[in-house]
């Protein structure tokens, strides 16, 4: 038993040793993304149900790495987290939406929107909003054109500290967007404390819409809270066009998903949605 136990352990520091040899190799890589301008956007459209006019898109980072090829946000986001690393990539990020929202413009769509997911460490640094407000201001962008996300998780952390950041936000104009809702364990009393727009449903509750009516009935009461508290609904994860019918027999305004678009680079998003002059 004894020697058994032995190999045990020692079959645990291997696999500990490489998992933690891997976060490092991982990190080296990762610091040196920005610079090696590695990181890119990718966009979503996110359309309104009722008609399918694209009404802007979410952001979304992509990685992909010289020595490693494509990382997913998956693996790398929480590292960046964890170390820090995501506050001058998110800065990076908001800066990319800003001169993403300038072109647009200046081909005549002021009216879309650009959602960017922003991390509760982001909110550590107090320099956040005012380098949003000057970035906004080198492009000539309007603040309203401009969503962050936030899970629930992100406004409960230092709640006062973020309240006051996203009040700040508020002020220039920016939405805020509830990401993942549903998913949270806290009370929903926080949506009168901060200035919330948007619930994005999360995705997992569209998947299992018209597999019953329970399931239907969640999505509906969200749907009618939302309503009630005069917040817009938006729909993530939208793969059928069962869903979508659902959806806008529910009554939510905006859905985002595979049926209507993949992520796909700028480029190729004024492409496909974008139609030349005005739009
Ligand atoms: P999220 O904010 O919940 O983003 C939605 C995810 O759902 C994206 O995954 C998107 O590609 C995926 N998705 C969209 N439509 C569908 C669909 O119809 N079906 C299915 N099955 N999936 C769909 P992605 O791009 O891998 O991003 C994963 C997560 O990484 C995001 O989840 C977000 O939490 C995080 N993330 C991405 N970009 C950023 C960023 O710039 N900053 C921060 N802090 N986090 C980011
Ligand atoms: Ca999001
Ligand atoms: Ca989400
Ligand atoms: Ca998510």
């Amino acid at each position: 038993a004894k020697e058994y136990g032995r190999g045990l352990h020692q079959f645990f520091r291997a696999e500990m040793n490489e998992r933690s040899l891997e976060r490092v190799q991982l990190l080296n890589h990762l610091r040196r993304a920005m610079p090696q301008r590695e990181l890119s956007l990718h966009l979503q459209p996110q359309v309104r149900l009722s008609d399918r006019t694209v009404l802007g898109a979410e952001a979304l980072l992509r990685w992909n790495s010289a020595a490693l090829g494509p990382v997913g946000p998956d693996r790398f986001i929480p590292l960046a987290e964890e170390t820090g690393l995501i506050e001058p990539i998110g800065d990076w990020v908001l800066a990319q939406c800003c001169e993403l929202l300038q072109d647009w413009q200046a081909q005549g769509h002021s009216r879309l929107r650009l959602a960017a997911n922003l991390s509760g460490r982001q909110f550590r640094n107090a320099e956040l909003v005012l380098r949003l407000a000057r970035e906004l201001e080198r492009c000539g962008v309007p603040g309203s054109a401009l969503e962050v996300e936030v899970t629930e998780s992100v406004l409960l952390e230092r709640e006062g500290r973020t309240r006051e950041m996203l009040f700040a936000l508020k002020d220039l104009g920016v939405s805020l967007a509830i990401d993942d809702f549903g998913t949270g364990y806290s009370s929903l009393s926080y949506l009168r404390r901060f200035p919330v727009d948007v619930l994005k449903v999360d995705r997992s509750f569209i998947h299992d819409l018209g597999q019953g009516a329970d399931h239907d009935a969640l999505v509906r009461a969200i749907a009618g809270m939302a309503h009630a508290l005069k917040l817009t609904v938006v729909a993530e994860g939208v793969e059928t066009a069962e869903q979508a019918a659902f959806l806008t027999a529910l009554g939510c305004e905006v859905g985002q998903g595979w049926l209507f678009g993949r992520p796909v680079a700028p480029a190729e998003f004024k492409q496909r949605y974008l139609t030349p002059a005005g739009g």
